[in-house]
């Protein structure tokens, strides 16, 4: 297949159905089946949203969960990653199992997006020449138009932009949950961390206004969702495109008070710039939630100065100290990075120190490993990989016990689940649900035994049976996704609790919630059981497609 590499400008308008898309669904027949599979974090788990929306705007359907499994629909896109060390391993191990598909469906299209599609351009259709589109960060509204123009041309297209075309959030989003969803408030960063890529393949910091912002949220909550969980790199430092330095706090608070939302999270803060306005603005908005993720990176100071990282152990366990002193409550989670070049001993028992002092509730823990085009990668002393092991097992180890220990103190609190889907793996066999607490933390939970019968588990999707909790007349004490249920702790484990009060009549108190209720209307949908398919409309996934900005305010 040739290769055409185009430039931005030239192509036309992807996104040309935008304006009439609205929240309704595409209602001609569909031109084909989709997948988006993710790799990579939230930002790049809200993108992949961004980038079904479109292809729903475009005609296309979600295929099946068990399609999606096989890979076989019309179009798969990968939207990749290029933080995690074996990035590149997985998305070429990804594209040799679509070559074998490929070959047996004539005219399926792939696409690679994301990160790495950013960073590597033309190479990932060197490298795989049966990719139809490599499109990266800065042009997600491309992704259409692309999958067409290699279509009629016959040839792989790459268009890469240099920097932001469209703001993401203005695009059409399928939602994956109904209850809960993610909200960009900015893209890029303008930090030079020297182990992260993110800069150089997600450009500077551009913030959205925050009308825009509130403008989302309140289309989210008029859909049912009653969380949000603000999105960015550096979410504190949002605002410093227009000038405000108080700029999160106020659009923590104003977030918050949106009638309707019950939980509002964000994520990632920066150590450096967390200030205690924000702190305040945690502790005197109810909505917003006891959970914190900080990142530390490092314990010694000396390291994070070679990670270009302004701030300081002491300045870091400061901040802890204080969000703990406003919300006694706080779980705080973090990453660590284990063996950046020229740790020594000392330096990695100063992790150790400050991730023992500081008690976080988990860890994202990582063993350093050179990225190629970060600052870092060209330092001296890059440790060997055995001395890397060594630490990071040391670390894990460390953090397990803490973990534990933080966990078991939850046993016998009362707490409030949001019961989610596809959060427990285990449900099926244990008989739970399973959820999220206030904190973030998960929580496995058991139902009443005259209630159990109504947790089998879901098969609507490849035409099994409607999941029982979608119907319209259901027993007061079952919990839907979406819906609250208030349970005590019996049990912890380093990365979940488990709350079996119900088991011996103990708490258990339902509250259903709107998104209770969008949930078990999308599943109706999905069963054709709902209003809405009497007008033809084809049954869709995950709800409306969303225009992700409103009418700005
Ligand atoms: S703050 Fe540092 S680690 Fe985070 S995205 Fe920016 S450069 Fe990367």
């Amino acid at each position: 297949m040739r290769v055409s590499t185009t430039l931005p400008e030239h192509r036309t308008a992807a996104v040309g159905t935008v304006g009439t898309v609205g929240a309704t669904t595409h209602t001609e027949a569909p031109r084909g089946t989709y997948v988006v599979r993710t790799l990579g974090c939230q930002m790049n788990v809200h993108d992949s949203e961004h980038m079904a929306g479109m292809l729903e705007a475009a005609g296309y359907v979600a295929a099946s969960p068990a399609e999606a499994a096989r890979s076989e629909a019309d179009v798969v896109v990968i939207n990749t990653c290029a933080v995690r060390e074996n990035a590149a391993t997985r998305l070429y191990g990804n594209l040799g199992q679509l070559a074998a598909v490929k070959s047996t469906r004539p005219g399926m299209q792939i696409a690679v997006g994301g990160c790495l599609a950013q960073k590597d351009r033309a190479g990932i259709v060197d490298r795989a020449p049966w990719v139809d589109v490599v499109f990266g960060t800065h042009n997600l509204d491309a992704l259409p138009v692309l999958l067409e123009r290699a279509r009629h041309n016959a040839a792989a297209q790459v268009e890469i932009a240099e920097s932001l075309q469209v703001f993401p959030s203005t695009l059409p989003t399928r939602r994956e949950s109904v209850y809960a969803g993610w909200v960009s408030i900015s893209v890029g960063c303008n930090n030079t961390c020297t182990f992260c890529i993110v800069p150089h393949l997600r450009g500077k910091e551009r913030d959205r206004r925050p009308g825009e912002i509130l403008a989302e949220v309140e289309a989210l909550v008029a859909a049912g969702a009653i969380e949000v969980t603000l999105l960015g790199q550096n979410v504190n430092s949002y605002g410093v495109e227009f000038g405000d330095r108080g700029a999160f706090a106020k659009l923590l608070r104003a977030v918050g008070a949106l009638p309707g939302l019950e939980r509002v999270r964000f994520t990632s803060p920066h150590p450096a710039a967390f200030t205690d306005d924000v702190i305040d603005a945690m502790a005197q908005t109810p909505t917003v939630m006891p959970q914190l993720h900080m990142p530390l990176q490092s314990g010694s100071d000396r390291v994070l100065r070679a990670m270009r990282r302004s701030y300081r152990s002491d300045r870091f366990l400061g901040i802890l100290d204080r969000v703990r002193a406003a919300m006694p409550d706080a779980a705080i989670t973090t990453d660590v990075i284990v063996g950046f070049p020229g740790e020594t001993e000392e330096d990695f028992a100063e992790t150790l120190r400050v991730v023992e002092a500081a008690r976080f509730t988990s860890a994202f823990t990582f063993q350093y490993s050179p990225r190629p085009g970060t600052a870092a990668a060209d330092l001296p002393d890059q440790l060997p990989k055995a001395v890397v092991q060594e630490r990071y097992e040391r670390l894990v180890a460390l953090q397990e016990r803490i973990s534990a220990e933080e966990n078991a103190a939850q046993v016998g609190r009362t707490v409030e689940v949001l019961v989610s889907e596809g959060e427990g793996r285990k449900d099926g066999a244990t008989r739970r649900v399973t959820g999220r607490a206030a904190d973030n933390r998960l929580v496995h939970l058991a139902e009443p035994a005259h209630v159990v019968r109504w947790h089998a588990p879901a098969a609507t999707a490849d035409g099994g049976l409607p999941d029982p909790r979608s119907a319209r007349d259901l027993p007061d004490d079952v919990a839907r996704p979406g819906d609250l249920v208030t349970v005590e702790v019996t049990h912890a484990a380093p990365h979940h609790l488990v709350a079996d009060s119900a088991v011996h009549g103990g708490t258990y108190r339902v509250r259903r919630t709107r998104a209770g209720d969008a949930w078990a209307a999308r599943e109706r949908a999905r069963s054709g059981d709902e209003e809405g398919h009497a007008h033809g409309a084809a049954p869709s996934p995950s709800g409306p497609v969303l225009l992700g900005m409103p009418s700005a305010r």
